[in-house]
């Protein structure tokens, strides 16, 4: 970015095994990595934020409309993991949800028979194309990282492969109860919290139980 300015970004899945797993902890520790710290050494913290991305893809859509609703982009999981991208879906979203509205302020219903065109209309465009393509993306990584990639690499080229849908769960599911977690590499960096720039050494405590 201009004027000396950086911009850094650190995604985490909420799906962790640890129930201790902190995101702005992993963060924070990430900022120590010799190669971030160096671009952040000497900087002044301008802005910090944090944003869910709904990552659990087309089988975890909500339902679409309803009687006096209509859900669009992220709310409605429409986002496609695969690219990262839903600024694309996130409008078109709101296209269809726009032509939907347009014909219910037209015939005075706004029930939810007349909201679910939406649904039809979602399901007869690209968008259902785009996101259905990449249906299992974030499951198939359950095989790990590397054969994930392969995996999701092709269902992509063949348009979807075996099981289908594959089983997804939410995501505090898939968190070990505290009793069964590994207490191992947890640390505590409360030192740094909302510290931009992690130059200094920091002490590291264990969490209490
Ligand atoms: C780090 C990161 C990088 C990304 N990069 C890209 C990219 O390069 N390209 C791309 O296409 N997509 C990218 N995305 C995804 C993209 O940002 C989202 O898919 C997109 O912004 C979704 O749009 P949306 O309108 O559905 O939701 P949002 O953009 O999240 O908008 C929702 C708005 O509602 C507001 N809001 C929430 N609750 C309330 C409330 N109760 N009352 C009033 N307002 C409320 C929020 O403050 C927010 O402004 C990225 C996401 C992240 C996190």
């Amino acid at each position: 970015m201009k004027d000396h300015r950086v911009s850094i970004g650190y995604v985490t899945a909420l799906d962790a095994r640890q129930p201790w797993h902190d995101p702005w902890e992993m963060f924070q520790r990430w900022k120590t990595h010799p190669m971030v710290r160096e671009l952040l050494a000497g900087g002044e913290l301008l802005k910090s934020g944090a944003k869910t991305v709904p990552e659990g893809g087309y089988w975890s859509r909500p339902k679409s409309a309803g009687a006096g609703f209509l859900i669009v982009g992220d709310s409605g999981s429409l986002l496609n993991i695969s690219r990262l991208k839903g600024i694309h879906t996130a409008m078109k979203s709101g296209l269809l949800a726009a032509e939907t509205l347009a014909d219910a302020l037209a015939a005075d219903d706004f029930s939810e028979s007349r909201l679910m065109q939406y649904e039809e209309r979602f399901q007869a465009s690209w968008l259902h194309t785009e996101l259905y393509r990449v249906r299992n993306y974030r499951q198939r990584f359950k095989s790990g990282f590397y054969l994930g990639g392969l995996l999701s690499g092709i269902e992509y080229l063949l348009g979807g492969f075996g099981k289908n849908p594959l089983p997804i769960k939410a995501d505090y599911q898939e968190m070990l109860p505290q009793a069964q977690a590994s207490f191992g590499r947890v640390t505590q960096m409360s030192s740094v919290r909302r510290t931009p720039v992690t130059s200094r050494c920091f002490a590291c405590s264990r969490l209490p139980l």
